[in-house]
């Protein structure tokens, strides 16, 4: 583990999955890529863009981007760990419902996800 990977400057890269909203999807839950900002859905989601990040860039650290939780995930090693403060804002939106987006999430999202 080399926490010199983890960029404590880089903001977020938005308020949802970049993936997801970019092409209309949804998710459960949001995880940022601890290296470049990068806000990716979990692996409960149905496209799990977060950890797809992970597998095309090698950026082995998220953080989730849940509000109240400041957990950090190595994909490498497969366990948790405490990282430094990084840059503003630390969560998406408290106002963004689970699943979310509002608006996006089918009706039958239980059936869909992981
Ligand atoms: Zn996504
Ligand atoms: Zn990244």
């Amino acid at each position: 583990m080399s926490l010199d990977e983890i960029d404590p400057t880089a903001p977020p890269s938005g308020e949802g999955c970049a993936e997801c909203d970019a092409h209309g999807g949804w998710w459960v839950h949001l995880r940022r890529c601890a290296v470049c900002g990068h806000v990716g859905c979990c692996d409960t989601s149905p496209a799990q863009h977060a950890t797809l990040h992970f597998r095309e860039t090698g950026h082995r650290y998220v953080r989730s981007f849940e509000p109240g939780e400041d957990w950090f995930w190595d994909y490498v090693a497969q366990e948790d760990f405490s990282g430094p403060a990084l840059a503003p804002p630390q969560c998406r939106p408290e106002t963004q419902p689970v699943p979310g987006p509002a608006g996006r999430v089918p009706a039958d999202w239980r059936e869909l996800i992981h």
